[in-house]
Protein backbone atom coordinates (compact mmCIF):
# COMPACT_ATOMS: atom_id res chain seq x y z
CA UNK A 1 0.00 0.00 0.00
CA UNK A 2 1.18 3.37 -1.07
CA UNK A 3 1.81 5.49 2.04
CA UNK A 4 3.65 8.71 2.86
CA UNK A 5 6.74 8.19 3.77
CA UNK A 6 10.10 10.25 4.72
CA UNK A 7 13.08 9.16 2.49
CA UNK A 8 16.46 8.75 4.10
CA UNK A 9 19.72 7.49 4.07
CA UNK A 10 20.31 4.11 5.82
CA UNK A 11 22.73 5.91 7.79
CA UNK A 12 20.05 8.63 9.20
CA UNK A 13 17.63 6.51 10.00
CA UNK A 14 17.62 6.08 13.36
CA UNK A 15 18.33 10.13 14.18
CA UNK A 16 15.19 10.48 11.71
CA UNK A 17 12.82 7.89 13.18
CA UNK A 18 13.75 9.60 17.02
CA UNK A 19 12.75 12.96 15.87
CA UNK A 20 9.75 11.73 13.53
CA UNK A 21 8.33 9.65 17.52
CA UNK A 22 9.47 13.17 19.05
CA UNK A 23 6.99 15.29 16.83
CA UNK A 24 4.38 12.28 17.13
CA UNK A 25 4.30 11.96 13.23
CA UNK A 26 5.22 8.09 13.26
CA UNK A 27 2.27 5.75 11.24
CA UNK A 28 2.65 2.99 13.48
CA UNK A 29 0.20 1.08 11.28
CA UNK A 30 2.90 0.81 8.57
CA UNK A 31 6.22 -0.72 8.40
CA UNK A 32 9.30 0.89 7.72
CA UNK A 33 11.02 -0.23 4.73
CA UNK A 34 14.80 -0.55 3.19
CA UNK A 35 15.05 0.05 -0.55
CA UNK A 36 18.77 0.39 -1.78
CA UNK A 37 20.63 2.67 0.46
CA UNK A 38 17.26 4.33 0.98
CA UNK A 39 15.03 4.20 4.32
CA UNK A 40 11.46 4.83 3.87
CA UNK A 41 10.39 5.42 7.46
CA UNK A 42 5.85 5.97 7.50
CA UNK A 43 4.64 9.20 8.65
CA UNK A 44 0.93 10.22 10.15
CA UNK A 45 0.43 13.73 8.89
CA UNK A 46 2.90 14.56 5.86
CA UNK A 47 2.01 18.16 6.02
CA UNK A 48 3.08 18.41 9.93
CA UNK A 49 6.72 17.08 8.62
CA UNK A 50 9.30 19.91 8.95
CA UNK A 51 10.72 20.85 5.75
CA UNK A 52 14.00 19.62 6.44
CA UNK A 53 12.32 16.21 5.71
CA UNK A 54 11.73 14.48 2.23
CA UNK A 55 8.92 13.23 2.05
CA UNK A 56 7.41 10.88 -0.62
CA UNK A 57 4.81 8.19 -1.03
CA UNK A 58 6.39 4.79 -0.66
CA UNK A 59 4.84 1.15 -0.78
CA UNK A 60 4.54 0.19 3.00
CA UNK A 61 3.68 -2.80 4.41
CA UNK A 62 1.00 -3.01 6.74
CA UNK A 63 1.49 -3.93 10.59
CA UNK A 64 -0.58 -6.77 11.08
CA UNK A 65 -0.11 -6.44 14.63
CA UNK A 66 -1.83 -2.96 14.33
CA UNK A 67 -5.64 -2.90 14.86
CA UNK A 68 -7.21 -0.08 12.75
CA UNK A 69 -10.62 1.14 12.93
CA UNK A 70 -12.14 -0.17 9.72
CA UNK A 71 -10.73 -3.69 11.20
CA UNK A 72 -13.26 -3.41 13.86
CA UNK A 73 -16.24 -1.25 12.01
CA UNK A 74 -16.03 -3.50 8.48
CA UNK A 75 -16.40 -0.02 7.31
CA UNK A 76 -13.67 3.24 6.58
CA UNK A 77 -14.84 6.05 9.13
CA UNK A 78 -14.15 9.65 8.27
CA UNK A 79 -12.23 11.33 10.36
CA UNK A 80 -8.79 14.20 10.34
CA UNK A 81 -6.22 13.93 13.21
CA UNK A 82 -6.08 17.44 15.17
CA UNK A 83 -3.18 16.63 17.88
CA UNK A 84 -4.40 13.60 19.36
CA UNK A 85 -8.07 14.28 18.76
CA UNK A 86 -9.55 12.40 16.24
CA UNK A 87 -12.71 14.53 14.10
CA UNK A 88 -14.75 12.52 13.41
CA UNK A 89 -17.12 13.60 10.30
CA UNK A 90 -20.39 11.73 10.25
CA UNK A 91 -23.37 12.38 9.81
CA UNK A 92 -25.51 9.63 11.14
CA UNK A 93 -25.11 10.07 15.48
CA UNK A 94 -25.13 5.92 15.59
CA UNK A 95 -22.70 5.45 13.01
CA UNK A 96 -20.37 8.33 14.85
CA UNK A 97 -20.92 6.28 18.32
CA UNK A 98 -19.38 2.89 16.60
CA UNK A 99 -16.84 4.97 14.75
CA UNK A 100 -15.86 6.64 18.35
CA UNK A 101 -15.69 3.00 19.99
CA UNK A 102 -13.73 1.54 17.45
CA UNK A 103 -11.52 4.33 17.31
CA UNK A 104 -10.62 4.28 21.04
CA UNK A 105 -9.77 0.32 20.66
CA UNK A 106 -7.98 0.89 18.26
CA UNK A 107 -3.91 1.55 17.35
CA UNK A 108 -4.37 4.98 16.56
CA UNK A 109 -3.29 7.44 19.78
CA UNK A 110 -6.41 9.48 20.21
CA UNK A 111 -6.52 11.20 23.68
CA UNK A 112 -10.33 12.52 22.60
CA UNK A 113 -13.08 11.35 19.99
CA UNK A 114 -15.33 13.83 18.47
CA UNK A 115 -18.07 14.69 16.23
CA UNK A 116 -18.94 17.61 14.13
CA UNK A 117 -22.56 18.82 16.13
CA UNK A 118 -22.34 22.06 14.42
CA UNK A 119 -21.27 24.28 11.14
CA UNK A 120 -18.50 26.64 12.25
CA UNK A 121 -20.54 29.30 13.16
CA UNK A 122 -20.33 32.91 15.22
CA UNK A 123 -17.97 35.94 14.54
CA UNK A 124 -15.66 33.81 16.05
CA UNK A 125 -16.22 30.79 13.76
CA UNK A 126 -16.40 28.08 16.04
CA UNK A 127 -18.03 24.54 16.02
CA UNK A 128 -19.79 22.77 18.58
CA UNK A 129 -18.88 19.24 18.82
CA UNK A 130 -20.53 15.95 20.81
CA UNK A 131 -17.64 14.62 22.76
CA UNK A 132 -17.64 10.75 21.81
CA UNK A 133 -14.79 9.33 24.10
CA UNK A 134 -12.68 11.15 26.45
CA UNK A 135 -13.36 14.61 27.66
CA UNK A 136 -10.78 17.34 26.67
CA UNK A 137 -10.62 19.28 23.71
CA UNK A 138 -7.25 20.98 24.11
CA UNK A 139 -4.23 19.73 22.25
CA UNK A 140 -0.87 20.17 20.53
CA UNK A 141 -1.38 20.43 16.40
CA UNK A 142 1.78 20.07 14.62
CA UNK A 143 1.93 21.39 11.12
CA UNK A 144 5.34 21.97 8.60
CA UNK A 145 7.51 22.31 11.75
CA UNK A 146 5.43 24.30 13.83
CA UNK A 147 3.16 23.36 17.61
CA UNK A 148 0.25 24.81 17.69
CA UNK A 149 -1.70 24.50 21.53
CA UNK A 150 -5.42 25.19 20.73
CA UNK A 151 -8.66 23.81 22.40
CA UNK A 152 -10.74 22.95 19.51
CA UNK A 153 -14.21 24.10 21.55
CA UNK A 154 -13.12 27.50 22.02
CA UNK A 155 -10.94 28.63 18.77
CA UNK A 156 -11.19 27.92 15.05
CA UNK A 157 -8.60 25.44 13.80
CA UNK A 158 -8.62 23.85 10.40
CA UNK A 159 -5.74 21.20 9.24
CA UNK A 160 -7.19 21.22 5.81
CA UNK A 161 -6.14 24.31 5.37
CA UNK A 162 -2.55 23.70 5.92
CA UNK A 163 -0.86 23.51 2.40
CA UNK A 164 -2.73 26.55 1.60
CA UNK A 165 -0.90 28.37 4.57
CA UNK A 166 2.40 26.87 3.69
CA UNK A 167 1.82 28.58 0.12
CA UNK A 168 1.37 31.96 1.46
CA UNK A 169 4.28 31.65 4.39
CA UNK A 170 6.36 30.71 1.84
CA UNK A 171 6.38 33.86 0.23
CA UNK A 172 7.41 36.24 3.65
CA UNK A 173 10.62 37.93 3.84
CA UNK A 174 13.10 37.48 6.61
CA UNK A 175 12.48 41.41 8.44
CA UNK A 176 9.30 41.76 6.30
CA UNK A 177 6.16 43.24 8.09
CA UNK A 178 3.18 40.96 8.43
CA UNK A 179 0.35 41.61 9.80
CA UNK A 180 -2.55 39.00 9.92
CA UNK A 181 -5.83 40.38 10.44
CA UNK A 182 -8.27 37.27 11.97
CA UNK A 183 -4.94 35.29 13.57
CA UNK A 184 -6.87 32.58 15.46
CA UNK A 185 -3.52 31.03 17.61
CA UNK A 186 -1.25 31.29 14.94
CA UNK A 187 -0.91 29.17 12.04
CA UNK A 188 -0.05 32.16 9.48
CA UNK A 189 1.53 33.99 11.93
CA UNK A 190 4.01 32.06 13.87
CA UNK A 191 5.39 30.13 10.88
CA UNK A 192 6.02 34.15 9.42
CA UNK A 193 7.59 34.89 12.35
CA UNK A 194 9.78 31.41 12.23
CA UNK A 195 10.88 33.49 8.66
CA UNK A 196 12.46 35.89 10.56
CA UNK A 197 9.36 38.51 9.80
CA UNK A 198 8.33 41.07 12.58
CA UNK A 199 4.39 40.24 13.14
CA UNK A 200 1.35 41.43 14.74
CA UNK A 201 -1.66 39.17 14.80
CA UNK A 202 -4.72 40.27 16.09
CA UNK A 203 -8.16 38.45 16.86
CA UNK A 204 -11.88 39.13 17.93
CA UNK A 205 -11.46 35.89 20.16
CA UNK A 206 -9.55 36.48 23.50
CA UNK A 207 -8.87 32.60 23.67
CA UNK A 208 -7.40 32.23 20.70
CA UNK A 209 -5.26 35.44 21.48
CA UNK A 210 -3.84 34.06 24.81
CA UNK A 211 -3.20 30.24 22.44
CA UNK A 212 -1.04 33.06 20.09
CA UNK A 213 0.67 34.36 23.09
CA UNK A 214 1.52 30.91 24.19
CA UNK A 215 2.28 29.31 20.46
CA UNK A 216 4.54 32.19 20.09
CA UNK A 217 6.87 31.03 23.19
CA UNK A 218 6.19 27.26 22.50
CA UNK A 219 7.76 28.06 19.04
CA UNK A 220 10.34 30.48 20.10
CA UNK A 221 9.47 33.71 18.49
CA UNK A 222 7.61 35.52 21.16
CA UNK A 223 9.70 38.23 20.06
CA UNK A 224 8.56 38.69 16.93
CA UNK A 225 4.95 38.49 17.50
CA UNK A 226 2.74 40.99 18.86
CA UNK A 227 -1.08 39.89 19.91
CA UNK A 228 -3.84 41.76 20.08
CA UNK A 229 -7.37 40.93 20.86
CA UNK A 230 -10.06 42.88 19.96
CA UNK A 231 -11.96 44.03 16.37
CA UNK A 232 -9.14 44.77 13.74
CA UNK A 233 -10.85 47.88 12.81
CA UNK A 234 -10.34 49.73 16.22
CA UNK A 235 -6.74 48.85 16.25
CA UNK A 236 -4.26 51.99 16.13
CA UNK A 237 -0.78 52.61 15.72
CA UNK A 238 -0.33 50.00 12.54
CA UNK A 239 -1.44 52.72 10.02
CA UNK A 240 0.81 52.43 6.50
CA UNK A 241 2.79 49.63 8.57
CA UNK A 242 1.91 46.27 6.62
CA UNK A 243 4.14 44.53 4.14
CA UNK A 244 1.71 41.99 4.18
CA UNK A 245 -1.63 41.30 5.20
CA UNK A 246 -3.74 38.02 5.54
CA UNK A 247 -7.43 38.20 5.47
CA UNK A 248 -8.94 34.75 6.16
CA UNK A 249 -12.26 35.68 7.52
CA UNK A 250 -14.19 34.25 3.84
CA UNK A 251 -17.52 35.15 4.61
CA UNK A 252 -17.18 38.83 5.43
CA UNK A 253 -13.57 40.02 4.95
CA UNK A 254 -15.01 42.50 2.45
CA UNK A 255 -16.22 44.57 5.21
CA UNK A 256 -12.87 44.50 6.81
CA UNK A 257 -11.19 46.35 3.56
CA UNK A 258 -11.23 49.42 4.70
CA UNK A 259 -9.34 48.70 7.69
CA UNK A 260 -6.90 46.66 5.14
CA UNK A 261 -5.61 49.82 3.59
CA UNK A 262 -5.50 51.67 6.65
CA UNK A 263 -3.16 49.18 7.42
CA UNK A 264 -1.24 48.56 4.06
CA UNK A 265 2.45 50.37 3.77
CA UNK A 266 3.36 51.57 0.28
CA UNK A 267 4.02 48.35 -1.41
CA UNK A 268 1.79 45.35 0.33
CA UNK A 269 0.85 42.07 -0.84
CA UNK A 270 -2.97 40.98 0.56
CA UNK A 271 -3.95 37.80 0.55
CA UNK A 272 -7.47 37.86 0.98
CA UNK A 273 -9.73 34.71 1.07
CA UNK A 274 -13.45 34.49 -0.25
CA UNK A 275 -15.49 31.80 -0.51
CA UNK A 276 -18.17 32.55 -3.79
CA UNK A 277 -20.50 30.45 -6.07
CA UNK A 278 -18.07 28.51 -8.75
CA UNK A 279 -19.70 30.56 -11.51
CA UNK A 280 -17.63 33.50 -10.56
CA UNK A 281 -15.19 32.74 -7.66
CA UNK A 282 -12.82 35.31 -8.12
CA UNK A 283 -14.85 38.49 -9.43
CA UNK A 284 -16.42 39.94 -6.18
CA UNK A 285 -13.23 40.13 -4.10
CA UNK A 286 -11.30 41.57 -6.86
CA UNK A 287 -14.38 44.33 -7.23
CA UNK A 288 -14.14 44.82 -3.83
CA UNK A 289 -10.84 45.43 -3.18
CA UNK A 290 -10.54 47.50 -5.95
CA UNK A 291 -13.35 49.75 -4.96
CA UNK A 292 -11.71 49.80 -1.44
CA UNK A 293 -7.71 50.59 -3.25
CA UNK A 294 -7.90 51.83 -6.10
CA UNK A 295 -8.04 55.93 -4.99
CA UNK A 296 -4.52 55.27 -3.24
CA UNK A 297 -3.20 52.13 -4.83
CA UNK A 298 -2.17 50.50 -7.84
CA UNK A 299 -3.85 47.34 -7.66
CA UNK A 300 -2.30 44.27 -9.19
CA UNK A 301 -3.64 40.55 -8.88
CA UNK A 302 -0.85 38.28 -8.49
CA UNK A 303 -2.79 34.86 -8.51
CA UNK A 304 -6.38 33.45 -8.07
CA UNK A 305 -6.17 30.60 -6.58
CA UNK A 306 -8.65 27.94 -5.41
CA UNK A 307 -8.06 26.54 -1.93
CA UNK A 308 -11.06 24.06 -2.24
CA UNK A 309 -14.60 23.24 -2.41
CA UNK A 310 -16.28 24.21 0.36
CA UNK A 311 -20.05 23.39 -0.37
CA UNK A 312 -21.88 22.60 -3.72
CA UNK A 313 -20.88 25.23 -6.69
CA UNK A 314 -19.29 27.25 -3.60
CA UNK A 315 -15.60 27.61 -3.76
CA UNK A 316 -12.85 28.77 -1.10
CA UNK A 317 -10.70 30.85 -2.93
CA UNK A 318 -7.62 33.04 -2.36
CA UNK A 319 -6.81 36.34 -4.05
CA UNK A 320 -3.03 37.66 -3.55
CA UNK A 321 -2.96 41.07 -4.74
CA UNK A 322 -0.11 43.54 -4.79
CA UNK A 323 -0.88 46.78 -3.89
CA UNK A 324 1.47 49.58 -4.70
CA UNK A 325 1.15 53.25 -3.28
CA UNK A 326 0.43 56.05 -6.33
N1 LIG B 1 -6.31 32.80 10.59
C1 LIG B 1 -6.77 31.76 11.50
C2 LIG B 1 -6.63 30.40 10.86
O1 LIG B 1 -6.36 30.29 9.67
O2 LIG B 1 -6.78 29.41 11.59
C3 LIG B 1 -8.21 32.02 11.95
C4 LIG B 1 -9.19 32.19 10.82
S1 LIG B 1 -10.90 32.11 11.31
C5 LIG B 1 -11.63 31.71 9.76
C6 LIG B 1 -11.35 33.81 11.48
C7 LIG B 1 -10.95 34.43 12.80
O3 LIG B 1 -11.34 35.81 12.74
C8 LIG B 1 -11.62 33.85 14.02
O4 LIG B 1 -10.64 33.42 14.93
C9 LIG B 1 -12.44 35.02 14.61
O5 LIG B 1 -12.45 35.04 16.01
C10 LIG B 1 -11.72 36.23 14.03
N2 LIG B 1 -12.52 37.46 13.89
C11 LIG B 1 -13.81 37.59 13.51
N3 LIG B 1 -14.17 38.88 13.45
C12 LIG B 1 -13.08 39.60 13.79
C13 LIG B 1 -12.81 41.00 13.92
N4 LIG B 1 -13.76 41.92 13.70
N5 LIG B 1 -11.56 41.39 14.26
C14 LIG B 1 -10.59 40.48 14.50
N6 LIG B 1 -10.79 39.14 14.40
C15 LIG B 1 -12.02 38.71 14.06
Amino acid sequence: MSVPCVRVPREEGEATRQALADLDLLDDAHDITVEGDRLYIPVSEPTAVPAEFDVVTHDAPERDRQTLPADILGWEPSYERLGDIVVLDEDDPERAREAARAIAESAIPAKTVVNRASPIEGELRIRRWDVLHGEDTETVHREYGCAFALDIAEVYFSPRLATERHRVVEQVEPDERFFDMFAGVGPFVIPAAKRGAECVGVDLNEVAVGYLRENAERNGVADRVTAIAGDVRGVEGYDDWADRLVMNLPHSADEFLDAAVALAGDDCTLHYYDIQHESDPFGPGERAIRAAAEDEYDVEVLERREVRSYAPHELNVCLDVRLYRT
